[in-house]
Parts: C-alpha cells; structure tokens; sequence
C-alpha cells in the first residue's frame, strides 16, 4: 500500500506541481488549500506525512501544526517564506519534524520526505522486533504506578491519564524499553528524533524535564528518568 501524503498550500500552483510531483513518486496524494480543511483531512485519513505552508488563509500553519500535534504525531514538513518563520520552526514551540525553505528545488523536498518516511518505518519495525518480552505490540509497560499503555498510545500514574505530547511520548516508551541502561542524549536524538533532526541535545534535556513533571513525584529529585552525569539518562521504572 502506498504511503499517504497530505499537501497543506494555498498557492494553487505550487499545490499542483507539489501533487504532482508526488504522485509521480507513487505516493497517494491529498491536498488542502487552508487549516480547517487541513485538519478535516488529516483526522479522517491518517496521512503518512503532511507538507504544510505557513502563510494560509485563516488560521496559519503553525496554529495547524500545533493542533495537530495535540492529535497526532504525524510527521509535519514545514514550508517557510521567512526567516522569522524559521526561528520559531526551528525552536520547540511548533513541533514540525523539518521544515524547507521556498524557493525550494523539488528534489531536496523529494528526499527529505522519503528520509523522513523512512525514519518512521525504521521505528515501527524497530519497536516490533527489539525486545518482544519487554515490548509485546499492544500491551503495557507497568512501572509501578506508572503505566505506558502502547495499544491505547496512553500513559498513566495512579490511574490518571496524563496528557503527554507525542515526542514525549515517544521518549518516554523508549527510555523505558530501555530499562537500567545509560543512554547519551546524542543516542537518544538520533532514535527519537530521527538522525537528521535539525535541533540539538537540548531538545532531549527540554523534553525529559517535561516528562519528569509528569511522571516524577519530586520532579527536582527524579528517581525514574535519572541523570547519569557526562553520560545521558536512564531510567529507572
Ligand atoms: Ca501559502
């Protein structure tokens, strides 16, 4: 089955060569000329990947991509005109995956979402064949009172289902499948983020402090995400 691709851009024409171009490379393509629509689609089709402008009518594309990234953890590429568009792609407001700067050659974007797809499909196979007795498809991973539930994507403590981003959670499963080790914040970028990720280390300190608000009883004292000094992290259960 081919891969579904999202085009979110009110430019009708650069909407047509970015189809395209697309469908050329076997993917199944959907376009969107504005947000609301963008999400419409998106909700009820599930694309593999979504290419969004920023500069839409109505709502823009980073009000879109964070309300899709409260949904979903589809992997968003960015299209931006400006370089104060870049700053905030680039900073962790927004949530995007890449982002291409226009004018753009068609052969970059071509590449970077074949990248990105592929990240995805390494993750998948990688969560469904790395340690199957910690990590069975569908079941739970059970800390204690803590509980990452991979069937329902849901994380709780004391029963209370905690509201955790997809990053965060995606962080979260793999720290935990990794039970006891060390791993470097490189490490950890590299197989959560994706090896081409355009941020740095920091996101991975941003995004275990958030989780540790969440999951820490004393988040200022973690004993479940612990810090390994000069090393990374590890987690605890
Ligand atoms: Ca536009």
């Amino acid at each position: 089955m081919s891969e579904k691709i999202l085009i979110v851009e009110d430019e009708i024409t650069l909407q047509e060569t970015l189809a395209y171009n697309l469908k050329r490379q076997g993917y199944e393509v959907e376009t969107a000329a504005d947000g609301t629509t963008a999400l419409q689609i998106a909700r009820q089709s599930h694309p593999d990947l979504i290419v969004l402008d920023i500069m839409l009518p109505g709502m823009d594309g980073f009000e879109v991509c964070r309300l899709l990234r409260q949904e979903m953890s589809t992997p968003i590429l960015m299209l931006t005109a400006k370089d104060d568009e870049i700053d905030r792609v680039v900073g962790l407001e927004v949530g995007a995956d890449d982002y291409m700067t226009k004018p753009f050659s068609m052969r970059e974007l071509i590449a970077r979402i074949k990248a990105m797809l592929r990240r995805v499909r390494m993750i998948k196979e990688e969560l469904e064949k790395t340690e199957p007795s910690l990590f069975p498809p569908g079941q739970k991973l059970i800390f204690d009172n803590l509980i990452i539930d991979t069937y329902r994507h849901e994380v709780r403590l004391n029963d209370q289902i905690l509201i955790v981003k997809p990053k965060e959670y995606e962080l979260l499963l793999f720290l935990a499948q990794h039970r006891g080790q060390v791993l470097s914040r490189e490490y950890i970028l590299e197989r959560v983020w994706g090896w081409d990720y355009i941020g740095d280390s920091r996101t991975v300190d941003v995004h275990v402090r958030w989780l540790r608000e969440k999951i820490e009883s004393d988040p200022a004292n973690p004993s479940r995400i612990v810090t390994v000094r000069g090393a990374g992290y590890r987690f605890e259960g």
